[in-house]
C-alpha cells in the first residue's frame, strides 16, 4: 500500500468512526437496512400492538344480513390466493378469537364455528361485536353498510352509507344487459333507491330535476342525522370514475325525458349521472361529510382497472370549488398504490390500506406502507375491509387477518426505515400511531 493510500484509508476509517459515534439521525439515510432490523421490529411491534385502531372501512356483519353491502359478488368470480378457503391463516384467526379446536374448515369442523356465531346472533345484544373489537384492540370502526344493524354498538361502529343508487333512477334494462356483473349490481342499486324513497316518503320519482335533487340532498342530510359519518361510492364497479361537468339544463332535459319511463341511451345516462354526482359533492361540502370511493381493483368478471383507477378523480379532487370536501379514496388505489399516495398530496385527499391489506401478504403490504409513510404519513389510514367470506370465515376472522397484517407490516416498514437511519424509534412509533389511529380520528372528529 502506498503512503498516499494509507493516508486515504486512515481518513476513511476515521470518518467511519466519527459517523458511528454520533447518532444515526445525524447521518444520511442508507439505502440498505442493517442486521438490527429484527430487533428493532420486535421492539416496535410490542408497542404497535398496544395502539388502539381506528378502522376506516369495514363491513361488520353477521353473514346472513343482507344490509352488509349495497352489492353482492357475482357468481364464479375469481379470488386471490390469500383469500382461498384453504388459507391456514383463517384457522389461526378462528383459534385466536374463539379457541377453535380444529386445524381446517372441513364441513364437520366448520360447524363448530358456525354454531358459535349463530348462537351469538340469536342471543342478540351488542356485546358480541364489541368483544371482537376489544380482542383486536380496535377502538372505533366505520361500518359501510346499507343500514346500521341493531347488533352493532353505535358508539364503536360508525355508519358509512351508500349513494350510488341515486345514479340509477331510470329504466335500467340497458345497464343490466351490459354484462353478468351489472345484472347482479344494478337491481341491488334499484332496491337501495326504493328504500331511500320509502325513508323520505317519496312515492314516485319527482316530476322534475329540482325535485329529484331535493330528494337526493334530503336523504343524505337525513342519513347524516341518523349517524352517518361519510357517504360511499362503489361507482367504479358500474362506470368510469371520470366524472364530467355537464350543464344543469342538459341533466334537466334528460330527467324530464326519462323519469316516467323509457330507456336512456348510454351517453344520456352518463351525463345525468355526472350531474347528480356533482350535486352529491356539493351536498357533502355543505354537510361536512367525507366522500368515500372504491378506488382499486374490484371483484367480478368485468371490473375495469382503467375505469377504477383513482387518477380518474383528479379533476374532481383538484377542483377549487370542492376544496372544502374531504375525499377518502379507499383500498389504496391498489394496484396503483404509488399513484394513490401522490393523489393524497392534495390537502383534502386521504387513502387507506383496506382490501389490499388482506389481498397481499404482510411482506408486500410492508413495501407499500414503507413508500406511503415516507411520503405523506398524515394522509394514510388503516382499513380492514372486514367482510364475511362464508358462514364459517366471517368478518370476525377478516378483522383479525387485516389488523394482524397491518400491525406487523407497519412495524416491519418502520424497522427498516429506522435501521436505514431515516428517523429514530420514537418517531417511528408516532408515525405508526398516525396510520393506525390518529389520522382517521382527526378526519372524522375525535370522539368525546
Ligand atoms: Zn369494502
Amino acid at each position: 500500500m502506498s503512503s498516499m493510500a494509507k493516508v486515504a484509508k486512515a481518513l476513511l476509517l476515521g470518518g467511519l468512526a466519527v459517523s458511528l459515534s454520533v447518532s444515526k439521525a445525524a447521518a444520511q439515510a442508507k439505502p440498505l437496512a442493517g442486521a438490527d432490523v429484527p430487533k428493532i421490529y420486535e421492539r416496535l411491534l410490542k408497542q404497535i400492538d398496544q395502539i388502539p385502531i381506528y378502522d376506516n372501512h369495514s363491513h361488520a356483519t353477521f353473514p346472513d344480513d343482507s344490509d352488509m353491502d349495497a352489492m353482492a359478488a357475482p357468481p364464479g368470480e375469481s379470488s386471490v390466493l390469500r383469500l382461498s378457503d384453504t388459507n391456514p391463516e383463517f384457522v389461526a384467526a378462528a383459534k385466536s378469537l374463539f379457541g377453535y379446536p380444529y386445524d381446517d374448515f372441513k364441513p364437520e369442523h366448520a360447524k363448530w364455528l358456525i354454531d358459535k356465531k349463530k348462537a351469538a346472533e340469536a342471543a342478540g345484544g351488542r356485546a358480541y361485536w364489541d368483544g371482537i373489537l376489544d380482542k383486536l384492540k380496535i377502538e372505533t370502526c366505520l361500518a359501510n353498510r346499507v343500514a346500521l344493524a341493531p347488533y352493532l354498538d353505535p358508539k364503536r361502529f360508525h355508519w358509512v352509507f351508500f349513494v350510488d343508487s341515486f345514479l340509477f333512477p331510470f329504466d335500467n334494462h340497458d345497464q343490466i344487459a351490459k354484462n353478468g356483473d351489472m345484472a347482479v349490481y344494478v337491481p341491488l342499486q334499484e332496491r337501495v333507491l326504493q328504500r331511500y324513497m320509502k325513508q323520505e316518503s317519496v312515492g314516485t320519482l319527482p316530476a322534475d330535476l329540482a325535485g329529484y335533487e331535493a330528494f337526493v340532498r334530503q336523504t343524505v342530510a337525513d342519513n347524516q342525522k341518523k349517524g352517518g359519518v361519510a357517504m360511499k361510492f362503489e361507482a367504479a364497479y358500474f362506470r368510469t370514475l371520470y366524472f364530467r361537468d355537464p350543464p344543469r339544463e342538459k341533466a334537466e332535459a334528460i330527467y324530464a325525458k326519462y323519469h316516467a319511463g323509457g330507456v336512456p341511451g348510454e351517453e344520456d345516462y352518463r351525463t345525468f349521472q355526472d350531474y347528480v354526482f356533482r350535486a352529491l359533492i356539493d351536498e357533502a361540502g355543505k354537510l361536512n361529510l367525507p366522500m368515500h370511493f372504491h378506488s382499486a381493483v374490484g371483484i367480478g368478471d368485468y371490473f375495469s382497472l382503467r375505469n377504477g383507477n383513482p387518477l380518474n378523480l383528479e379533476n374532481v379532487v383538484r377542483d377549487p370549488r370542492y376544496s372544502n370536501v374531504k375525499f377518502v379514496l379507499i383500498h389504496g388505489g391498489y394496484p396503483y398504490t404509488l399513484d394513490m399516495i401522490w393523489m393524497t398530496a392534495a390537502k383534502n385527499v386521504y387513502t387507506d390500506s383496506s382490501l389490499m391489506g388482506y389481498y397481499v401478504y404482510p411482506s408486500e403490504l410492508k413495501n407499500i406502507l414503507k413508500q406511503w409513510i415516507s411520503l405523506f404519513p398524515d394522509k394514510i389510514m388503516f382499513g380492514s375491509d372486514a367482510f364475511p367470506f362464508n358462514d364459517a370465515v366471517g368478518a370476525e376472522e377478516t378483522f383479525w387477518l387485516a389488523s394482524r397484517s397491518a400491525r406487523t407490516a407497519i412495524a416491519a416498514a418502520l424497522a427498516e426505515l429506522v435501521s436505514e437511519g431515516a428517523f429514530n424509534e420514537e418517531k417511528a412509533f408516532e408515525l405508526a400511531h398516525m396510520y393506525l389511529h390518529d389520522n382517521a380520528a382527526k378526519l372524522y372528529g375525535a370522539k368525546p
